[in-house]
């Protein structure tokens, strides 16, 4: 996998490529991390990407030129795909980082202060994917959402890839609740059923423990499992 991460702040992107998992994986060869700064690709003597907003509003807007040009600069693989980080895009689900994972190439555009000018995004044309609807300052994080979201499901990103499938939402539920030693903590135990070594009542438990969870915490998802089982 190759990113190609258009951004005014690489140094967000790569320090956070650069520990732990993802450092892992990259120095594994799992992904390629690129960062290209619009602000390179500026004509102005002040490398100014941004301006105030045709019909008055508060704060600044990121100018086509330098996005577009920066955008350009970047060899497009053949199995590639284009995003705009952005609060107005599809809300990002599994699925979606099941489905990006397949690609070779993902390039990402990340905004900051006020947002792109429209010209970027009928320009470039790009999948707008949002993490949640809420407003962060940048494009920054997002990225690195999907950045982090899409290597776990590439082999060699974890230990075991079998991790990422027994991870919430896999099997269209939340995960079981975890436990590790000591076998007591504060007079809570840790439950019978996972120290008897019977993997098909371990299974079993913590099947069940996921249907609770999935039922209690997120109803959405349950109706969705229930149907799933029904159509099956
Ligand atoms: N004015 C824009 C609007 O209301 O839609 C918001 C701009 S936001 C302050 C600056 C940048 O942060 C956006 O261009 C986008 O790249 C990123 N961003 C902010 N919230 C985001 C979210 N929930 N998901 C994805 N990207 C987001």
């Amino acid at each position: 996998m190759k990113f190609d991460i258009l951004t005014l702040f690489p140094q967000i992107i790569e320090s956070y490529c650069d520990e732990s998992i993802m450092k892992r994986a990259k120095d594994n060869g799992v992904f390629t991390l690129n960062t290209v700064n619009p602000r390179d690709f500026t004509l102005d003597k002040h490398k100014k990407v941004d301006d105030t907003p045709y019909g008055g509003g508060a704060g600044m807007v990121l100018a086509p030129q330098p996005y577009i040009d920066a955008y350009e600069s970047i060899k497009k693989e053949e199995n590639s795909i284009t995003i705009m980080l952005s609060p107005q895009g599809e809300p990002l689900s599994e699925k979606t980082v099941c489905e990006l994972a397949d690609y070779d190439q993902i390039i990402m555009l990340c905004g900051h202060y006020e947002g792109f000018d429209e010209r970027i995004r009928e320009i470039i044309k790009p999948k707008e994917i949002s993490i949640g609807d809420f407003v962060l300052t940048g494009g920054e994080l997002p990225a690195l959402c999907l950045i982090d979201a899409v290597s776990r499901k590439i082999e060699g990103t974890l230990g075991k890839i079998e991790s990422a499938n027994e991870d919430s939402f896999s099997n269209g539920l939340l995960e079981y609740p975890q436990y590790t030693k000591p076998r007591e903590y504060r007079g809570l135990n840790v439950p019978d059923v996972l120290l008897n070594g019977n993997h098909k009542q371990i299974q079993k438990f913590r099947l069940e423990q996921q249907i609770n969870r999935t039922k209690i915490r997120r109803p959405d998802l349950y109706k969705k499992y229930l149907d799933t089982l029904q159509d099956k």
